[in-house]
């Protein structure tokens, strides 16, 4: 008989874990909470344009790497529906623009032609993302299930990204911008991300893209959470949607039985027909709520409770509609500006993305600014929210105003043709999704933080493990993809063992 089980989370890793128990004998059920399946990977429609709310750029995409074959195999993505862009972004700033192109020759005689003087740090810092571009995400299986000949085999190739990781991992974007003495460089390396960035990860963003490993999804990140969901579906299995898992019941160090709320109904309903469980929903949720803290694990008690060391990323989404062809202007831009606040975060400059490539049904084009928050800036807008829920919105109000402002300066031809459509806050996340201080993708890398996969065992429970982005840092989307595949074959292990 095939073993039952039920996953908590339909999200990228919940909806793997389950094309894998699919593919792998099992019967199994995810419970989601929101009222569609993809967690964080995730767009939604206002007025006829499209927003989406996750993908900037997903890494795995280049064809004969682990990840990808993951990606095609859960149904994420093909050879149909990649967009390969020729260019990351184009930084503007009061000193010039610099284009980080995908071609690495291009993108370094670019630097040089702005920079002369920094040719020593410029060959460092193109060094570092051409040994980057070895690096490859650990897909197949776990590194820790591989035996010598597959370790060595996939190990020799990643060893120049070993060594950029050893050089870069060291520095900071503020530290590296220190090599450097041309302004417009140095304002590069401090504005480009946070200058608490660390320059490895840097590296490894731009490697990957340069490298052809990481694109856009087409239809952006809603049509490709679809397209998984339908993967797991027309394998049988099922999807529950608007179910909140609330609370375990254990004996003997197993699970019985769940008890979830239906979201539409607000009906309580048990859940019992299962023989294991695995959390693919936030690990605190699952830690803290679901277990009411009986099972807390120390590698994630120390990272929930050492923000400086840990500190997670959470973001506002401001999105507006233009009535105008935007296809001349750049599909990806960060412009430095004078610094303003977003909540109690400092900002310098204003990104955004311009979804010309997408054609919304009511003709227009969306513009999405992504703003990173901090810890400080989540407990601002949950506590403008909780006791205000008017000066929360006006503050929104306020933030998207800031933004028509500044896109008016970059693009005065926009005046009248540009309206505001929606903006998401830390808070949008934690409410749909149960995103833990509406972060998005966990535990942000820093020079000081420890990089090491969570095993994915509960301790103290038999038939329980978990999954998704909090296992990882940093999260995103292949390491909760992966996680899911992972824990699939550790569950694999475990009913061995019952037998
Ligand atoms: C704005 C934004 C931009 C991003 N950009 C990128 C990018 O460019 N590239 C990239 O790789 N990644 C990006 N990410 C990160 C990526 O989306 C996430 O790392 C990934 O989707 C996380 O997947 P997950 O399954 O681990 O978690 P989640 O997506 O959080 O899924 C968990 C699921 O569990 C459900 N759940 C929670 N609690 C319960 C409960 N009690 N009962 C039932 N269900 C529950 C939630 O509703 C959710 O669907 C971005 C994320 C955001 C928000």
């Amino acid at each position: 008989m095939k073993k039952k089980l039920v996953i908590i989370g339909g999200g990228v890793s919940g909806l793997t874990a389950g094309i894998y128990a699919q593919k792998n004998g099992f019967k199994s059920m995810v419970i989601e909470k929101h009222n569609i399946p993809g967690g964080e990977l995730t767009g939604w429609y206002r007025d006829g344009n499209y927003i989406d709310g996750c993908i900037h750029w997903l890494m795995g995409t280049k064809k004969g790497t682990e990840m990808r074959s993951v990606w095609e195999e859960i149904g994420a993505i093909d050879d149909d529906n990649i967009i390969k862009m020729d260019y990351f972004t184009v930084f503007k700033s009061h000193l010039g623009d610099i284009t980080i192109w995908r071609d690495t020759k291009k993108f370094k005689e670019e630097l040089l032609q702005k920079a002369q003087e920094d040719k020593k740090a410029i060959n460092e810092f193109i060094r570092y993302i051409n040994e980057s571009k070895t690096l490859e995400i650990p897909a197949k299986k776990r590194l820790s299930e591989r035996n010598f000949f597959e370790l060595i085999s996939f190990g020799i190739p990643l060893i120049p990204a070993a060594v950029a990781h050893g050089k870069a991992g060291k520095y900071s974007l503020f530290e590296f911008s220190k090599k450097f003495k041309n302004p417009l460089l140095v304002n590069f390396f401090n504005s480009i991300f946070s200058p608490d960035h660390n320059l490895y990860s840097f590296c490894v963003a731009l490697g990957s893209f340069m490298d052809g490993n990481a694109d856009i999804p087409k239809g952006g990140s809603l049509d490709m959470a679809q397209r998984i969901a339908r993967k797991y579906q027309s394998l049988g299995g099922k999807l529950v949607l608007n179910t909140n898992v609330d609370k375990a019941n254990i004996k003997d160090n197993k699970i019985v039985s769940f008890l979830a709320t239906n979201l539409k109904t607000k009906e309580e309903i048990e859940i019992d027909d299962f023989d294991y469980a695995i959390f693919s929903c936030d690990a605190d949720v699952a830690y803290h709520k679901i277990l009411d803290n009986k099972y807390n694990d120390p590698i994630f008690e120390a990272r929930f409770n050492d923000s400086k060391r840990y500190p997670i990323l959470s973001c506002c989404l401001v999105s507006f509609a233009v009535d105008t062809d935007m296809s001349k202007y750049p599909h990806s831009v960060m412009v430095e500006t004078k610094p303003f606040m977003v909540g109690k975060t400092k900002q310098h400059k204003i990104s955004f993305r311009n979804y010309y490539y997408y054609k919304n049904k009511s003709g227009k084009t969306t513009l999405i600014s992504m703003v990173t928050q901090n810890g400080e800036s989540y407990d601002y807008w949950k506590k403008l929210y909780d006791e205000d829920n008017k000066k929360y919105h006006d503050e929104k109000m306020k933030v998207a105003d800031l933004f028509k402002a500044e896109y008016l300066k970059l693009f005065p031809e926009l005046e009248g043709k540009i309206e505001f459509l929606d903006m998401t806050t830390p808070l949008t996340y934690e409410h749909y999704l149960n995103a833990f201080k509406g972060g998005y993708i966990s535990f942000k890398k820093t020079k000081n933080t420890k990089w090491k996969s969570h095993h994915g065992a509960i301790d103290g429970l038999k038939n329980a493990l978990i999954s998704g982005q909090w296992t990882q840092i940093p999260g995103g989307a292949p390491p909760a993809a992966t996680s899911g595949k992972f824990s699939i074959a550790d569950l694999k292990k475990i009913v061995k063992k019952d037998k």
